[in-house]
């Protein structure tokens, strides 16, 4: 079934429904309904690190406390701020040798809500947004949006906000105009254009209070449930992070359900198959350790994000576990250490293969991605993986026995992109960005093919417990 070359001199491109037999495939879709539950209850960075705690501490792993972690617990728990986390694994070898690192990030692209968001116009109650991240934004318009997050109140209480995405639930949106009405203000304008981030705003009640002589009654009305509801008032909303997200849940898609559509896929497909094949690796002879980390859609900037000092930290925590507290060995164990940037990246679209270079795109159901370099305008922004780490991976993944193709961001000069792989890289790891292709990514569904969802979960094991 494997023998990558061995009747061809060809590359072996070849899609998993080709591939690998019906128990494969079993084992694939069995696979994919545990990652759609974590989908449909993480629809946030926040939701996703609790997700994964859960998950670590129902393994036996305990939340690392400097000075106080016991040395043989089976792993570790790292939760920066409840939006970046880190699961580790002690090996065989110490960890000073250099650990393998699979990182991932858990923000999606959506709307937040401002910092002073309520307000109404023309007898409607509304929430202002700002839209993080690289949305389009005219696929979040008359569409359904359930609010997630946290409203942090000044005595220091924590209030958790799911709103929209239980069946009962009401939902929020942001309606678009007519299209009767759309002629000169909108369809004269290019697409990005046409719909400005100010008019991004939510509907969120229409009643208004009862007293005829109040001003802004609408708004008084929606400050008066939510101070009935959750016990805040208006500047509460001060010291909140208020998500908009998609309110629909995962669903199979096609006639043979071979592809599962969901919001937030990028990159909650690879945190979650990275955190499921730490947990889940039989044997390490290296440390390893699965990282999910935030605002890689806005550049990674930011205390939780890649170019934080978080994962710093954390190598040096571990360092620490086994006795070790020098500066050198941390910078020993970066440039001992091996990564996957663990990313989604584009599939090429049926429809739309002019965006992409057929002979250099990954496609839907061929499995896991390997992708070289990432950037725009001659590679600009790149990592550029090492031509002898890639020689290592596809050996480990021909003798595992994993569905992997290779992929880019399109064609030459097309637009471009990146990830976290550089930020590893400048600390001296080897890194590549490995994960699954996805149609339809930073769409308020996004869709990925089971096959490749299990193959990326096949790939990231078996480089935690062979490479
Ligand atoms: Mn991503
Ligand atoms: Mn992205």
């Amino acid at each position: 079934m494997t023998e990558n070359t061995k009747d061809s001199r060809e590359l072996r491109r070849e899609s998993t429904f080709d591939r690998c037999d019906q128990a494969w495939h079993d084992r694939a879709y069995a696979f994919s309904e545990g990652y759609r539950r974590f989908l449909d209850l993480s629809r946030t960075e926040r939701e996703c690190v609790a997700s994964f705690a859960k998950m670590a501490v129902e393994h036996g792993f305990v939340e690392y406390a400097a000075g106080e972690s016991p040395s043989d617990a089976p792993g570790y728990l790292f939760v920066s701020r409840g939006k970046a986390v880190a699961l580790y694994r002690p090996g065989r070898r110490p960890a000073a040798e250099g650990v393998n690192v699979v990182i991932s990030h858990v923000d999606s692209p959506r709307l937040d809500l401002k910092v002073n968001p309520l307000y109404e116009e023309q007898s409607v109650g509304l929430l202002k947004t700002h839209y993080y991240g690289g949305i389009r934004k005219h696929q979040w318009l008359s569409r359904p949006l359930a609010l997630h997050g946290v409203i942090v109140k000044q005595d220091g209480t924590e209030i958790d906000l799911r709103l929209g995405s239980a069946p009962d639930d009401p939902v929020f949106v942001v309606s678009d105009l007519l299209p009767h009405l759309a002629h000169k203000v909108q369809n004269t304008k290019k697409v990005n254009e046409f719909y400005p981030g100010e008019k991004l705003n939510l509907i969120c009640g229409l009643i208004p209070v009862d007293d005829q002589e109040a001003k802004n009654r609408i708004k008084a009305a929606v400050l008066e449930y939510l101070h009935q509801t959750y016990g805040i008032v208006e500047e509460d909303f001060v010291s909140a992070e208020i998500e908009a997200v998609p309110a629909a849940g995962s669903r199979d898609v096609g006639f043979d359900r071979a592809v599962l559509g969901a919001y937030g896929q990028d990159d909650r497909v690879c945190a979650y198959t990275g955190v499921r094949a730490l947990l889940e690796a039989e044997s390490l002879e290296r440390g390893a350790l699965a990282v999910a980390v935030d605002k890689e859609e806005i550049g990674s900037a930011g205390a939780t994000g890649a170019q934080s000092a978080f994962l710093e930290n954390v190598l040096a925590e571990v360092l620490a576990l086994e006795g070790v507290e020098s500066e050198l060995a941390l910078r020993r164990l970066n440039v001992h250490s091996s990564a996957l940037s663990a990313d989604v990246c584009p599939a090429i679209h049926p429809d739309w293969a002019e965006v992409h270079e057929k002979n250099n795109a990954a496609r839907l159901g061929h499995g896991l991605v390997l992708v070289k370099y990432t950037g725009a305008r001659g590679k600009a922004g790149a990592n550029d993986a090492d031509a002898e780490y890639l020689a290592r991976l596809r050996r480990l993944l021909n003798e595992a026995d994993v569905p992997w193709q290779t992929g880019s961001l399109g064609k030459i000069d097309e637009g471009g992109g990146g990830t976290v792989a550089k930020f590893l890289a400048a600390h001296g790891m080897n890194v590549i960005d490995a994960g699954p292709p996805l149609l339809g990514m930073h769409s308020p569904f996004e869709l990925v093919a089971k096959a490749d969802v299990y193959a990326t979960y096949l790939g990231y094991k078996a480089f935690f417990e062979t490479f």
